[in-house]
């Protein structure tokens, strides 16, 4: 019998929760929206002229070139890869380092790929109000130091001053704004002042493809001369890319929604404030548990654990979702 690597006997299964049977889906931080009709046939008579008996391009220079256009950095800073989860694998293969250092309560995949690495994972706990604590103290020898911000399941962003402070200690870090172009912050110039950051965004959000798994990295042009290596050849297909692409040339309609999920997350967040954590995200953490009184009423939402047991993460859904969420939680809150 072959030998199992140990790294890899020790993860877990995934043990995905079970997909809820609601009609309102709130669970997920996905957009509430996908294309409209129009602009879906225009994208599906283009992808029907796609060859698929052939290969995509082994390298998706093209429309990482197009992704660096839109953000004002050059396709030599832009990796595209299957969804950023894809890319928070290939950076922990990068530098030397023997563990990765987390801020709980965040996104679980960085332990999981951690734990793929064989690395330790080092905890430093995000303070009362969410914000990054003493990273610092555990950079030495790190491979990675992960912020994700704004960060999920808190909806928090960590401010431009600590980020480059914790990257003033050299330590590589990878700075996960999955949910940035709700946020009004923007970090994406420091990859060309700081040769150890990574950031990664991803087309799962904002440009509501968590369908077509589209991820893409920043980096320095020598950082990423390397994170380029490790991506396999082929691995982006070319429905995707045509999709990527398609969007990118549609970024007026991105800016719409965004703008309409950001307004929707204010309404939320007035009408449930005492309990809810302000958001720079397209989600919002609820300091209290509804997920089975909302279930059984057709919406579902995030059931959060540990330091968040006792909270909801709700992703802000369209107008008449959102409308129906506040109603079932104004019967909620009536018995609490
Ligand atoms: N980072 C964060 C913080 C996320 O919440 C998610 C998705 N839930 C991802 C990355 C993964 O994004 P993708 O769909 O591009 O793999």
């Amino acid at each position: 019998m072959c030998r199992i690597r140990k790294s890899v006997l020790n993860l877990p299964s995934w043990e995905l929760p079970e997909e809820p049977r609601a009609k309102i889906r709130l669970d997920r931080n996905e957009n509430p929206f996908d294309l409209p009709h129009g602009l879906k046939r225009e994208l599906f008579s283009e992808l029907s002229r796609i060859p698929l008996n052939r290969y995509p391009p082994a390298f998706p220079t093209e429309v990482e070139e197009k992704i660096a256009e839109t953000i004002g950095l050059s396709g030599e800073n832009v990796l595209l890869a299957n969804g950023s989860d894809e890319l928070i694998g290939l950076a922990l293969k990068l530098f030397e380092g023997d563990h990765v250092v987390i801020s709980s309560p965040t996104f679980g995949i960085y332990s999981f790929f951690a734990a793929v690495e064989g690395l330790k994972v080092e905890d430093v706990p995000l303070g009362e109000n969410f914000e990054l604590g003493n990273v610092e103290a555990h950079a030495q020898n790190a491979r990675a130091i992960f912020i994700c911000s704004p960060n999920n399941p808190t909806g928090n962003v960590q401010p431009r001053k600590r980020i480059i402070e914790v990257l003033e200690t050299g330590a590589p870090v990878v700075l996960d704004e999955a949910y940035a172009e709700f946020s009004r912050e923007s970090n994406l110039d420091l990859v060309n002042d700081y040769d150890n950051l990574i950031i990664l965004r991803t087309f799962s959000k904002a440009f509501g493809l968590a369908g077509a798994r589209l991820g893409y990295a920043m980096a320095s042009e020598e950082t990423m001369e390397h994170l380029r290596k490790l991506r396999p050849p082929f691995s982006v297909n070319s429905l995707s890319l045509t999709i990527a692409s398609f969007m990118l040339d549609h970024l007026d309609y991105v800016r719409k929604i965004i703008r309409y999920i950001v307004s929707e997350r204010e309404r939320l967040y007035r009408a449930l404030r005492p309990y809810a954590y302000p958001s720079e995200a397209n989600f919002l953490l609820i300091s209290f548990d509804a997920y089975e009184f909302l279930l059984e009423r057709g919406i579902a939402v995030k059931k959060l654990s540990g330091r968040l047991k006792g909270h909801i993460r709700v992703t802000v859904g369209k107008r008449e979702e959102n409308d129906a969420l506040l109603k079932a939680l104004d019967e909620f809150v009536e018995c609490i």
